[in-house]
C-alpha cells in the first residue's frame, strides 16, 4: 500500500508515527493510501525548518518574491489536469470540476504576484516640524494552514501564496483523506524556485494539528473546516498567544421571492446545491421559496434533479461524483429517513448500483420545519431542503437567525428588493442572482457568526492583512546646532 510522505526542507520525509489513515477512491470504496499521522516531533521539524529559512525568505526582496509566485502561477497553470485528476482520484468531485477548483486556486496565486502594490505602507511627510512618520507591513515569521477534504487545491492556495509573497514561511496540514495534492503543491514551489523549508507539509490529523497550535514558533493559523473544530483551534491557538482566523461551516439559504425567473432559479438552485456532491461550503443548503413561488419551483427542482448523472470522476459524463466517506454518505443519506418534511425525490435509489463505491444520488425534501434536523444540521451532502415562507420578511429573519452566516442568495427581478437584502441580511458573503457567491481573489473571503471565528477574512486584502504586521516609524533627521533637552511629552507641532 503507497504510504504519502510529508514535505519539509525541501524533499519528501517518510512518516516515523505508529497510527495510520486510510485514503479511500471514493467510486470505488477501496483503500488506495496510508497517511502514517506525524508525531508532535515531525511538526517540530517542519517549523523549525520554517523558522530557519524564513529570515532568508523575507530578506529576498519583494520582486524576487513575486517572481517566484510568478512562476508557481505558471507551474500551476501548466499542471492543471493533473492536479486536477490527483484530487478527483482522492476527493471523487468530477475532473471538470475539480478543474473549477483549480482554476479558483490559480486566481489567489495571480493575486500574490501582483502582491506588492498592496504591501505598500503609508508615509507622512512633516508630521511635525521636521518629523516624518511612516508605516511599513511586515511578515508575522512562521504560519501554518490546516485545510479540509472537499477542496484540496483550492483552499491551501487561498492560505500560502498570500503568506509567501509577504515574507512568511509556510507549513500545510492537509486533510488527512485527500492529501496528495498538498505533495504536488510543495513539488511545483520547488519548481518554482522558494527555497527550501519555505513550504512544509505535516500529514496527519488532530495530534498535528494540536502540535501545531501548541508550538512556540507558529505565530499564526489559517483554519478552514466545521464549526466545532473551528471554534476549537480559535481558541486554543488565540491562547497561546497566536493569530487565528478559522473559518467553519455552512448553511446557505437561497431565497427565492414570487417575481424571479423559475427556470433560472431551478437550474441556480440545482448546480448549487449538487455541485460537488453538495460537498462545498457555498452550497445552496436550503432554497426559502416566498409565496407563490413555491409550487413551481419545487416541481423545475424536482424535473432537474432527475436528470443528474451520477458516476465516478473517470466518467466525463458524470455531473455529480461520490461522497469522500461511506461513513459520511450514511450519514447524509440518514437525513432522508426523516419524518420531518416531505421527500420528493430521494437519492438513495439512484445510488445502490455504484456500491461498494460511496455514491448518494440527489435528494430533495420539500415543507422541511425549521426545527428538524434537516434543517438545523449542516448536512454537507447531495441533499436540498425548501422551506416554505409567507414573505420577504418571514425568508430574511429565517436567514439572519441562522446561527450560521458564509452566503446567501436572493433571486429576484427586483433591484429594490435585492438592494434590501443586501443591505439587511447578516451574512459574510451575498449572491444576488448568483448562487454561489464566492468572491473573486481580488476580495476576501469570509463568513460572519459561526462561520467564522477570528477577525480577518481569508485571502485577498484581508488576507494579506492578516499575514502581516504594521510598524510605524516617527523620524527626524535634526540639525544638531538645533538639538535641546526637553522632558516634555513629544507634542505635534
Ligand atoms: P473538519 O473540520 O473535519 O477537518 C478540517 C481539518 O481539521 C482537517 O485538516 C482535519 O484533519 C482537522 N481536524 C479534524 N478534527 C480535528 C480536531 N478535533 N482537532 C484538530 N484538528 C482537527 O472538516 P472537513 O470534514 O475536512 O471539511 C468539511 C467542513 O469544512 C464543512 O463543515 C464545511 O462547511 C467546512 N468548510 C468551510 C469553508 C469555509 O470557507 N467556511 C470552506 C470549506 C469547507
Amino acid at each position: 500500500m503507497r504510504t504519502i510522505p510529508h514535505w519539509i526542507n525541501g524533499a519528501t520525509v517518510e512518516g516515523t508515527g505508529d497510527r495510520s489513515l486510510p485514503v479511500f477512491d471514493p467510486a470505488t470504496g477501496l483503500q488506495q493510501a496510508t497517511v502514517i499521522a506525524a508525531t508532535a516531533a515531525e511538526v517540530d521539524d517542519a517549523v523549525k525548518a520554517a523558522a530557519a529559512v524564513q529570515p532568508e525568505w523575507r530578506a529576498a526582496s519583494l520582486s524576487r518574491r513575486a517572481e517566484v509566485v510568478f512562476r508557481f502561477r505558471e507551474l500551476i497553470d501548466a499542471h492543471r489536469k493533473e492536479i486536477a485528476r490527483l484530487l478527483s482520484s482522492e476527493h471523487g468531485k468530477t475532473v471538470a470540476d475539480a478543474l473549477g477548483e483549480v482554476a479558483r486556486g490559480l486566481e489567489n496565486v495571480e493575486f500574490a504576484a501582483g502582491a506588492p502594490a498592496l504591501l505598500k505602507g503609508g508615509f507622512t511627510e512633516q508630521a511635525s516640524t521636521g518629523v516624518d512618520v511612516y508605516s511599513i507591513r511586515q511578515p508575522l515569521g512562521v504560519v501554518a494552514g490546516i485545510t479540509p477534504f472537499n477542496f484540496p487545491a483550492m483552499v491551501p492556495l487561498w492560505m500560502c501564496c498570500t503568506a509567501l509573497v509577504a515574507g512568511n514561511t509556510f507549513v500545510l496540514k492537509p486533510s488527512e483523506k485527500d492529501p496528495s495534492v498538498s505533495l504536488l503543491l510543495a513539488d511545483l514551489w520547488r519548481q518554482a524556485g522558494l527555497p527550501a523549508g519555505a513550504f512544509n507539509v505535516i500529514q496527519g490529523d488532530r495530534t498535528a494539528v494540536d502540535a501545531l497550535l501548541s508550538h512556540p514558533q507558529v505565530e499564526a493559523v489559517s483554519f478552514v473546516g466545521s464549526t466545532a473544530v473551528a471554534r476549537h483551534i480559535y481558541e486554543t491557538g488565540t491562547k497561546a498567544g497566536k493569530r487565528v482566523q478559522a473559518l467553519g461551516g455552512a448553511k446557505n439559504h437561497m431565497v427565492v421571492l414570487p417575481d424571479a425567473d423559475i427556470a433560472a432559479a431551478a437550474d441556480a438552485a440545482v448546480s448549487a446545491g449538487f455541485g460537488s456532491a453538495g460537498e462545498r461550503c457555498m452550497a445552496v443548503s436550503v432554497v426559502v421559496a416566498v409565496g407563490s413561488v413555491a409550487d413551481p419551483l419545487v416541481a423545475a427542482i424536482a424535473e432537474r434533479i432527475r436528470e443528474i448523472k451520477v458516476g465516478p470522476a473517470s466518467d466525463p459524463n458524470a455531473e455529480m461524483g461520490p461522497l469522500i466517506s461511506r461513513e459520511h454518505r450514511d450519514r447524509v443519506a440518514s437525513y432522508l429517513d426523516t419524518q420531518h418534511g416531505e421527500v420528493i425525490v430521494d437519492g438513495r435509489a439512484a445510488a445502490v448500483s455504484q456500491e461498494p463505491g460511496f455514491f448518494l444520488g440527489a435528494s430533495l425534501v420539500d415543507k422541511v420545519p425549521t426545527d428538524s434536523p434537516v434543517y438545523t444540521d449542516e448536512i454537507f451532502g447531495p441533499v436540498l431542503s425548501v422551506v416554505r415562507v409567507d414573505s420577504y420578511e418571514e425568508a430574511l429573519e429565517l436567514v439572519n437567525t441562522n446561527p450560521y452566516g458564509n452566503g446567501t442568495a436572493i433571486f429576484t427581478r427586483d433591484g429594490g428588493a435585492a438592494r434590501r437584502f443586501q443591505y439587511e441580511v447578516v451574512c459574510g458573503m451575498v449572491g444576488i442572482n448568483v448562487p454561489i457567491p464566492v468572491p473573486v481573489a481580488y476580495y476576501s473571503f469570509g463568513g460572519w457568526k459561526a462561520s467564522l471565528f477570528g477577525d480577518l477574512h481569508m485571502y485577498g486584502p484581508e488576507g494579506l492583512a492578516f499575514y502581516t504586521r504594521t510598524k510605524v516609524v516617527t523620524s527626524r533627521w535634526p540639525d544638531p546646532a538645533l538639538s535641546t533637552v526637553d522632558l516634555g511629552f513629544p507634542k505635534v507641532r
